[in-house]
């Protein structure tokens, strides 16, 4: 064993981390308040609150390095266990990515376009932003929505007063609404020396506010698109003196494209790293954290990535697809949630669609037990 990584959430997300560093020598502890959390796996699982500081310096005993695979990590965890290991990425990715103000502001002073956006503190603020932003718009908490929760769209006038009952009337961002060509996101690794690598940017499709497809690299990306896509994320890492890999969500809107989420972390449109790509997003998380060479963000040919939903589909029938890779996160199944997902790969587009699509067929026919 050369390292031990502390990892604070023990999900799907600390599962692969483990995954991809059981064969760097690493071993892992995560915290995470669910006793079966699917990390459980591949590391010693302290089962505790992420905001219980003693469960989580129980978590870091002897840790090499702690990390993080949620961004709802409250931000006092990360940084009290600061004085016993290096915690990476930094806390104050954190802070940022926790507060949609926080969030886009940051991106903002960056030079980082994003819908245009206002703080709203109360039912008189929303009504006044209404007149600037104009309709449609949509207003968001500022902290804890994630997966299109805690959301409205204001379409008139009308829709003001139910839309701030709607969040629950507290602290939100108005944003324009955009009306984008597609969704993408972009992926990057920054080193401990500073060094930056980008996968290639992805698209994504949503259904109920809940990534559904990946395809990676996005079709159609050419370098002025991933130029753009790099530009949406490369001065944040630098500005955070990030350690790690970390996602920006994006819009694709003509020649433009806009932010609009920062996940501090690993995240589910890089799951095709894992056979997508020359060095998946895991090993290059563990690599930067660790001090270690990064490895090459390339892709290996075209792919895509499809979450199971609710219940995992037919096992046989996935295997027998040529270039399907199945992880199953041996999680109950429940409405909404995510349970695993499928990466299909194959040497050229043409092939992929062929491939892709009865995996998307068995996917939605997967049924809750
Ligand atoms: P978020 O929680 O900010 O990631 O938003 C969830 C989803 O809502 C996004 O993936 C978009 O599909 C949609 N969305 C969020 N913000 C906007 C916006 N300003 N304009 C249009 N659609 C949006």
């Amino acid at each position: 064993m050369q390292a031990r990584v502390a990892v604070l959430g023990g999900g799907q997300l600390g599962w692969m981390l483990g995954l991809a560093g059981i064969p760097l020598g690493c071993e892992f502890a995560f915290l995470d308040p669910v006793a079966g959390a699917t990390a459980g796996a591949v590391g010693e699982l302290i089962v505790g609150a992420l905001d219980d500081v003693v469960a989580a310096r129980r978590a870091a005993e002897n840790a090499t390095v702690v990390t993080y695979e949620w961004e709802g990590v409250p931000a006092a965890t990360a940084r009290a266990l600061e004085s016993g290991a290096p915690v990476c990425p930094p806390a104050n990715a954190l802070d940022v990515a926790q507060d949609r103000i926080v969030e886009k502001t940051k991106l903002r002073d960056l030079g980082v376009a994003t819908a245009p956006f206002v703080a709203i503190d109360s039912l008189d603020d929303l009504r006044a932003a209404v007149e600037e932003i104009g309709f449609p718009s949509v207003l968001k908490t500022r902290r804890g929505g994630y997966d299109g929760k805690g959301q409205a769209v204001l379409r008139d006038p009308a829709d003001v007063d139910a839309a701030w009952s709607k969040v629950g009337a507290v602290p939100c961002i108005l944003e324009g609404f955009v009306t984008f060509d597609r969704e993408l996101s972009i992926i990057a690794v920054r080193g401990r020396d500073g060094e930056i690598r980008c996968w290639p940017a992805v698209e994504n499709h949503h259904l109920d506010g809940i990534l559904r497809l990946t395809r990676a690299p996005a079709p159609g990306l050419d370098d002025a698109l991933q130029d753009r896509a790099e530009a949406a994320i490369r001065p944040l890492l630098e500005d955070l003196v990030y350690v790690g890999v970390c996602c920006v969500e994006l819009f694709d809107v003509g020649d433009a494209v806009l932010a609009n989420e920062i996940a501090p972390r690993v995240h589910n449109s890089g799951h095709w790293t894992i056979e997508g790509a020359e060095t998946s997003q895991f090993e290059n998380h563990l690599r930067a954290i660790l001090g270690l060479p990064l490895g090459a963000t390339t892709s290996r040919g075209p792919s895509a990535m499809v979450n199971c939903i609710g219940a995992m589909p037919d096992r046989d029938a996935i295997l027998r697809i040529p270039g399907a890779h199945l992880h199953d996160y041996s999680k109950a199944a429940r409405p909404g949630r995510k349970v695993g997902h499928v990466t299909v790969t194959a040497p050229e587009p043409e092939t992929l669609e062929a491939r892709l699509t009865p995996v998307i067929a068995l996917c939605d026919r997967a049924v809750l037990p």
